[in-house]
């Protein structure tokens, strides 16, 4: 089985969510590692947490981040890279943002209504399904 880290993104509901911070993903892909090393025929396979905390440094960055970018692809270390250049790597990737936030990705205009993603998220922390789209719908903005 493949088990990875979630990495909120951009344009989703969970683009105003913080991501879980390393030290407490590392401690439950060891813990479900060791369960899985009693169940008979099963591998378990994770992707690098680093590599994931990358991700969501980049994908919700912003043109400080872009900055940064040469750096990075040198193969640096996202944190201190991130403290050398006098920013916080918490701020862009397990910090919660809160539903006033403007985002930099919000420069364009990808069909979804905002406050449509703000409602999802909310269903989504109550652990609430949404309703299916249907013909007719006109419920997120992406069909007219
Ligand atoms: S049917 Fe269209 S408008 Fe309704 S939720 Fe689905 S994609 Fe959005």
């Amino acid at each position: 089985m493949s088990i990875n880290p979630f990495i909120p993104k951009p344009f989703t509901p969970f683009q105003w969510a913080g991501m879980e911070g390393e030290k407490s993903l590392k401690k439950k892909i060891r813990r479900l590692q060791a369960a899985v090393a009693h169940i008979p025929n099963t591998r378990m396979k994770s992707e690098s947490i680093r590599a994931a905390i990358l991700q969501a440094f980049l994908s919700r960055g912003d043109r400080r981040v872009g900055q940064l970018l040469p750096q990075l692809a040198a193969g640096g270390n996202v944190k201190q890279i991130t403290k050398k250049a006098g920013l916080s790597h918490d701020f862009f990737v397990t910090r919660e943002r809160d539903s006033t936030e403007k985002f930099p990705w919000e420069i364009i205009d990808q069909g979804v209504k905002r406050e449509y993603l703000w409602h999802e998220y909310q269903l989504a922390q109550q652990q609430k399904f949404t309703t299916p789209c249907a013909p007719g719908c006109r419920r997120c903005g992406v069909c007219s």
